[in-house]
């Protein structure tokens, strides 16, 4: 595949971060590619597994020179490595990052950004519940959407050019305003975990069933919240923090329709209680219909890993 950047920086070498580099190095999209995190151990660890052509510690050092610069790091920590990277940016480069909540990143970053670059916010819908260089993997994008919530006036050649390289990684692109993307992540990403957290934290609390049996008959269905529960406290503490507002929205409809479902349990409407099941039934067969998921056991994260 054609390069399509000199030089590309990498901020944050996690999950994400080591993903975009095995991707770029396997495709060859860039000439070079700067490897930074903040702390020693990742960063050897991220010279180890190869994942670019140099390595630093310093963000800022990271930057010099580089014509696409991709934040990485919890949601939290962007406004930090913003004014880190600032006065070290190229002219004329593109400053992306891969954050899960939008309105809070542009309010930490967009102010920070000098004028000579392009500021161009973007959210991969991939992950796994796991986190730090080893845990990436080349083809974790493929098939799946990057959503890009682009500034007003942002310039249409720099934007086309990032949307060719997240293109070239396997990616489907949309574009949102940063408020909607919040919204729609708040109920298909960020409920889905804080329900999961909940559930496993319930269990875990549980003193009339023991630990062991929680275990033993996991898979009786409280082992799919199991895996989204394990995903990085982390991200995820950032996550709720930083899209507060839409988070609360779907928890309060949540709160509601669960109490709905209370009510058709306690007085015995198996009527409610079939309608409804058989409502959701269909959403699983759309997702599968539309290439989000394939219909084998254990929800086909196996086979969808194998695939990409
Ligand atoms: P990760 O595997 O935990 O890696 C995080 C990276 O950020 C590491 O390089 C870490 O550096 C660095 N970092 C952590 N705290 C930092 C801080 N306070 N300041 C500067 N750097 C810091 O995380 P990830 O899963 O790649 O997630 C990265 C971003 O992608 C997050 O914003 C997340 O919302 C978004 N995202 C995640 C997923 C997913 O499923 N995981 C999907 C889409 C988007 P050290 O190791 O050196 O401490």
């Amino acid at each position: 595949m054609a390069q399509l950047f000199d030089r590309i920086a990498l901020i944050g070498i996690g999950l994400i971060g080591s993903s975009i580099a095995r991707d770029v190095k396997q495709l060859g999209l860039a000439r070079e590619v700067v490897v930074s995190t903040r702390s020693p151990e990742t960063l050897k660890r991220a010279e180890e597994l190869e994942l670019g052509t140099s390595y630093k510690l310093s963000a800022a050092d990271a930057v010099e020179g580089a014509d696409l610069v991709i934040v990485s790091v919890p949601v939290g920590a962007s406004e930090a490595v913003a004014k880190q990277i600032a006065p070290h940016l190229k002219p004329g480069a593109i400053v992306t990052d891969v954050g899960s909540t939008k309105a809070s990143v542009i309010a930490q970053m967009a102010p920070h950004m000098p004028k000579t670059v392009h500021f161009i916010p973007g959210h991969p819908l991939a992950g796994t519940e796991k986190s730090g260089p080893d845990a990436g993997f080349a083809g974790l994008f493929h098939g799946r959407w990057c959503i890009f919530t682009p500034l007003p006036g942002t310039d249409a050649d720099a934007l086309a050019k990032l949307k060719a390289f997240w293109e070239a990684l396997g990616s489907k692109i949309d574009e949102m305003d940063p408020e909607h993307h919040d919204k729609v992540l708040a109920i298909v990403s960020h409920l889905p975990h804080i329900i999961a957290y909940n559930i496993v934290g319930t269990a875990d609390d549980l003193e009339t069933v023991t630990q062991s049996e929680v275990i033993k008959y996991s898979a009786s269905g409280f082992r799919d919240f199991t895996r989204l529960a394990a995903s990085d406290p982390t991200m995820w503490r950032d996550v709720c923090l930083h899209n507060k507002d839409a988070i609360l929205e779907m928890l309060a409809r949540f709160s509601e329709d669960l109490a709905y479902l209370q009510r058709a349990i306690r007085w015995g409407e198996g009527d409610k209680l079939f309608e409804l099941f058989t409502r959701t039934r269909d959403v699983r067969r759309s997702i599968i219909e539309a290439g989000q998921d394939v219909d084998v056991p254990d929800f086909g994260r196996h086979s969808l890993d194998k695939k990409v």
